[in-house]
């Protein structure tokens, strides 16, 4: 068959990553993307990124070796990618305004700290050394040293410029409409225009739309999931660290050159946000998100609001990627469903991937990620850590 060795569908930093490191690895790789590079989650999210295991105790090493491993493969990729990604190695706390939020931080603190991990717990007066800004009315916070954040476009289309440079075919405005498949095996992939390519290898990095490309999947697998974020006017530096807050439903940060940025409140959207494709802001939320930001941070009560915008998420039952092989169909590969914290995951996911497609272990334990776990164990939202959030309906 003519065509490249492998065809990656979607360029987000999954996509973009993968495809680098595929063609660093030698392989002939065509990057496909319906609308333009970083047009997806990856170009409308917080930027926040660092190690952590989130609530899953028995899967915490395994999020813990993925994420750190990621951190530390950002460090490096500035200088490799040839690219300022404004990385920000500030840290982040977790701010605990209430008793059952506390409860909660410790909780983590202690399943992040059996995984490896070093956050640490401050009192109210410790988290305000680090962030004088913050509110007296506070419980304490979780303190994250190995995280920050970064511009997320910037090092996405550094990745799709290196690949490129590699020799990768990267064509954006090109809708992928279905996979080819011949007796169970991939045979490449069908253009919106009908053209054919043909490969032995497909990755789908195509997050949220997924179940759109991969009917197979099992019902519930990868949903949907609307979040929204609002920009402030530029104010002068207040905000050292980036920040979370009500379970770490609510996020932040003050990004180079001034103006803050804060997402959250995705339980007041209509259904949650959930099976929501419509990338549009909602009022509900939005003025949840910019009350939360004045009563944690008062000096920011009345600074404007100049932007805001709607991004969807891939949420998963367990809170957890899917990354690998599926049995689905021979030479298919799934690396989608990152719920809220894709770019803790999309650098060394293009080691991963190009390790699996070219023999080569990256030493990960993927058990966790599994892309058919759901085939096997069904999809349950009904658990009390739906997408990784432990007590989603909390105010
Ligand atoms: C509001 C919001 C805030 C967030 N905050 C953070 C944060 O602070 N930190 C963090 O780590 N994560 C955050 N996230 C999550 C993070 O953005 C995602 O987990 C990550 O970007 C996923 O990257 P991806 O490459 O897998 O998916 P995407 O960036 O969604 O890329 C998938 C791409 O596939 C393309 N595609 C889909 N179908 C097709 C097709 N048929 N043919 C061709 N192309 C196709 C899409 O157009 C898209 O560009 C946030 C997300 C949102 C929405």
């Amino acid at each position: 068959m003519s065509g490249p060795d492998v065809i990656v569908v979607g360029g987000g930093v999954n996509g973009c990553s993968i495809a680098y490191q595929l063609a660093k690895a030698g392989k002939s790789v065509h990057l496909f993307e319906q609308r333009g590079i970083c047009s997806g989650a990856s170009g409308r999210n917080g930027g926040m990124t660092g190690e952590g295991a989130r609530m899953h105790e028995n899967e915490a090493s395994a999020l813990f070796a993925m994420t750190s491993a990621n951190y530390a493969l950002l460090k490096e990729l500035p200088d490799e990618l040839g690219v300022d990604f404004q990385l920000r190695q500030s840290g982040t706390v977790e701010i605990a305004q209430t008793n059952a939020q506390w409860d909660h931080m410790v909780e983590r603190y202690e399943i992040e700290r059996a995984a490896g991990a070093g956050p640490e717990l401050l009192d109210a007066k410790e988290t305000r050394k680090l962030m004088p800004a913050v509110s007296e009315d506070i419980y304490g916070s979780k303190f994250t040293r190995n995280s920050g954040h970064l511009w997320p476009f910037a090092l996405v289309d550094g990745f799709a410029n290196a690949a490129a440079r590699l020799g990768a075919v990267i064509r954006t405005h090109t809708p992928v409409s279905r996979i080819l498949e011949k007796s169970g095996r991939v045979e490449g992939v069908e253009l919106l225009d009908g053209g054919k390519v043909h490969a032995d290898e497909v990755v789908l990095a195509t997050n949220s739309y997924t179940p759109l490309l991969l009917r197979q999947l099992p019902e519930g697998a990868i949903v949907p999931a609307r979040g929204q974020i609002l920009a402030t006017e530029p104010v002068a530096p207040i905000l050292p660290l980036a920040w979370g807050n009500n379970f770490d439903k609510e996020y932040g940060r003050q990004v180079p050159g001034g103006p803050i940025i804060c997402g959250g409140f995705r339980r007041l959207d209509e259904q949650e946000g959930l099976g929501l494709y419509e990338e549009r802001v909602t009022l509900p939320v939005i003025s949840g998100i910019g009350k939360r930001l004045a009563g944690l941070f008062p000096a920011l009560a009345g600074v404007r609001v100049v932007r805001c915008w709607a991004g969807i998420m891939g949420f998963t039952p367990d809170g957890l990627p899917l990354i690998g092989r599926t049995a689905i169909m021979q030479g298919l590969t799934i690396v989608a469903g990152f719920n809220g914290g894709g770019f803790s995951w999309g650098a060394i996911n293009g080691n991963v991937v190009a390790g699996m497609l070219t023999g080569v272990d990256a030493g990960f334990d993927l058990t966790y990620f599994r892309p058919d776990r759901f085939v096997e164990k069904g999809t349950d939202w009904n658990n009390p850590y739906t997408a990784g959030e432990k007590n989603s309906r909390a105010a």
